[in-house]
């Protein structure tokens, strides 16, 4: 059987699966089984936020595997404590952590963090919880709720939990909110929705005019986090204090971890919320080396370097080929080109494949480009070189 048939034999077939097998990886670039190499600028959908085979990241993982892989949480685990003090220094805020394995489990602990909240915070019960169209929260029941797009919530799953609803605009949430809201959940740049960064102002005053009414901001950084803004947090970015942050994509660099982070310390107890794998050894060891890598590259300008190189050639190549783009988007190393339709945007994500470039689709018609945050001069080079003869073709 080649791979491919075994895959569709015995994997089930959530995903329109792309029959390249990868076999090796180096910074940004990707060697398929018979070595032809690709220029990686989706990360694994930004996880691979150092990049493949970054050798403190490998380091750190294969002297944590040596030691110990995993211990309960019922003892206390060295490196995540260290893991969750290093990322709340460089968020700024003053908040405690809770880890877990994904972005929906993140999601998951913030949506009860805030249940709670409403229960015992206020004598009528405070439960609802306001997103936005276009937003992508996760996929368990609850987090496919809690997510804006309606052709996610089909019957298929029902009944869902009660107490989401959905906004088309900040502008909207204000007169949405009732006495059972109990938090606003956002993305400040929507990711899967279509690579589309909320305006800054808009997004402090509604923080303002939440904090007014104590109700809770959860901010889903999901994507937005771990420097993929620019910043640790694109929350810093926008310069609001949150009540409730979410992170998991690039924080562990491959290794699955999520955290949901707030500055309501006390609202859980003892019991009210758990996981068996969340914050391991080896994933809280592969987050600290991840954090050590981009901090590093942070204090030294790298980071800014490279966003700047990156976005001028996305704006470039948007600008030179009108017949098929509209416009670039996005902020950070979270970027796209909004095509003329969602044909071409089909055809340019298999030309690209072609070429020996890796991208991503984001909503219905945007190339959306996730690269590693350590992607270097050459390699943006390349992928862009590979980008263009694939476009040239259309
Ligand atoms: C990817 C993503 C999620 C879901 O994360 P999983 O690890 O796939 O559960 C949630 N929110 C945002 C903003 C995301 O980009």
């Amino acid at each position: 059987m080649t791979l491919e048939e075994i895959d569709k034999e015995f994997v089930l077939g959530t995903y329109a699966r792309d029959y390249t097998s990868f076999t090796r990886g180096e910074g940004s670039t990707l060697y398929d089984e018979s070595g032809r190499d690709y220029i990686d600028f989706a990360s694994g959908i930004g996880v691979n936020s150092v990049g493949h085979n970054n050798p403190t990241l490998v380091d750190a993982i294969c002297q944590q595997a040596q030691n110990i892989i995993h211990i309960s949480n019922l003892q206390v685990i060295e490196p995540q404590a260290k893991l969750a003090k290093r990322i709340v220094e460089l968020s700024g805020y003053n908040m405690g952590i809770f880890f877990a394995n994904s972005g929906a489990e993140a999601n998951e602990g913030a949506i009860k963090i805030a249940r709670k909240y409403g229960e015992t915070q206020f004598d009528k019960k405070r439960y609802k919880v306001i997103t936005l169209e276009h937003s992508f929260h996760g996929r368990t029941i609850t987090t496919v709720k809690a997510t804006g797009q309606e052709s996610f919530h089909t019957p298929n799953f029902s009944p869902y939990p009660d107490g989401f609803s959905y906004e088309k605009s900040i502008e909207d949430v204000y007169s949405a909110i009732d006495d059972e809201t109990v938090a606003v959940l956002i993305e400040l740049v929507q990711g899967e929705g279509g690579v589309q960064p909320f305006d800054k102002e808009d997004v402090q005053k509604l923080a303002n005019h939440l904090k007014s009414k104590d109700i809770l901001l959860i901010v889903d950084e999901v994507q937005t986090g771990v420097y993929r803004s620019g910043e640790f947090l694109a929350s810093n970015l926008y310069e609001i204090e949150p009540d409730i942050i979410t992170l998991a994509k690039g924080l562990g660099g491959g290794v699955p971890i999520g955290a949901v982070m707030t500055r309501h310390k006390d609202i859980l107890s003892i019991g009210d919320h758990g996981s068996t794998f969340g914050g391991n050894y080896l994933s809280s060891s592969a987050g600290l080396a991840v954090l050590d890598v981009l901090s590093g590259l942070y204090d030294e300008n790298i980071i800014d370097e490279t966003i700047v190189y990156f976005a001028t050639r996305v704006k470039e190549i948007t600008q030179k080929y009108p017949h098929l783009f509209e416009q670039d988007v996005g902020l950070g190393l979270m970027r796209g080109i909004r095509a003329k339709s969602a044909d071409i945007l089909a055809d340019i994500v298999k030309k690209s494949m072609a070429e020996g470039v890796v991208i991503l689709k984001a909503g219905r018609n945007t190339v959306r480009f996730l690269p590693s945050i350590t992607i270097n001069k050459d390699e943006m080079d390349k992928g862009f070189e590979r980008f263009e003869k694939a476009i040239n073709n259309l």
